[in-house]
């Protein structure tokens, strides 16, 4: 079996409060085709190397989930 094909839970709440409030503000949502809803209920992990915040849509609570890019960093 694939270890990168695991998802690695990792603790958001660590995360500063200005960059947690980043990530629940600046998201897009698929479902509501629009950005910057917000999100709730945040939760980060890693896949396959790549880090995600995946929240639920303040909007119409569908899962919303945001690519954490080495930019970011
Ligand atoms: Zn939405």
């Amino acid at each position: 079996m694939d270890k990168n094909e695991e998802k690695i839970v990792r603790d958001f709440s660590a995360r500063s409060k200005d960059d947690q409030q980043a990530f629940i503000d600046n998201t897009w949502c698929d479902t509501c085709q629009k950005e910057n809803l917000g999100l709730h209920t945040p939760i980060e992990y890693e896949h396959a190397g790549v880090i995600y915040i995946e929240g639920k849509c303040n909007c119409c609570d569908k899962t919303v989930v945001t690519e954490f890019t080495e930019e970011d960093f």
